[in-house]
C-alpha cells in the first residue's frame, strides 16, 4: 500500500547535512517505524515519503525551513548570571535547559540550552542545533501497513519498532 494518512511506515534511513555532516541513522536491523500524518517525524520528511510503498527508494532533500527552522541569531544570547534565580543558578551548566520568551516575539515560548558558564555570563541559545541547516535523508522502505485502531487512538506504532507498553 502507499504512505499516508494513518499508515504505519517501516524504514531504514540515513540523514545528513547539505555539508555532508552525519546527523543520524536507523540501526541495522532496527528500522524506525513511525505513524504517518501525524507530525512525527520532520514535516519535510514526512511529504517527501507520502504515496511512496514498500521497497522504494527515496532520497529528499529538506530545506531548514521544513526541518529544525532556520538559525534565529536573535536566540543565541549572553545573559546575566544573576538574572536567573538563585536555585537555578546552582544548575546552570552546559547542556541545561529551560523555557523562556522569545527575546523579539513576545509571548512565544523557546526551550533554551546553556553552551557555555562564564563566571558573570551565561551563554545561551535557543537554536536547535540542525536550525539553519538543509538536510539529506536517505530512505529504503521497509513496510507500510495501515494503523490498527488502537494505535490511531494512542498517536503512535505499537509493535517491533513501535512502543511496546501494557493497556
Ligand atoms: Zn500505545
Amino acid at each position: 500500500m502507499d504512505i499516508g494518512k494513518n499508515t504505519i511506515v517501516s524504514m531504514h534511513y540515513r540523514v545528513a547535512t547539505a555539508e555532508g555532516e552525519h546527523v543520524d541513522k536507523s540501526e541495522e536491523g532496527h528500522p524506525m517505524v513511525y505513524l504517518h500524518g501525524h507530525g512525527q517525524i520532520i514535516p519535510g520528511l514526512e511529504a517527501a515519503l507520502a504515496g511512496r510503498k514498500s521497497g522504494d527508494h527515496v532520497d529528499a532533500e529538506v530545506t531548514a525551513e521544513n526541518a529544525y527552522g532556520a538559525y534565529d541569531a536573535a536566540l543565541d544570547l549572553q545573559v546575566s548570571r544573576d538574572l536567573f534565580p538563585e536555585d537555578v543558578q546552582k544548575k546552570l551548566k552546559p547542556g541545561f535547559q529551560f523555557q523562556a520568551e522569545h527575546p523579539t516575539q513576545a509571548g512565544e515560548h523557546v526551550l533554551f540550552t546553556v553552551h557555555t558558564v562564564e563566571k558573570d555570563a551565561v551563554l545561551v541559545s535557543g537554536n536547535h542545533p540542525l536550525a539553519g541547516k538543509s538536510l539529506l535523508f536517505t530512505v529504503d522502505i521497509v513496510d507500510v501497513r495501515p494503523a490498527t485502531d488502537e494505535e490511531l487512538s494512542h498517536g503512535h506504532a505499537h509493535g517491533p519498532g513501535g512502543h511496546h507498553h501494557h493497556h
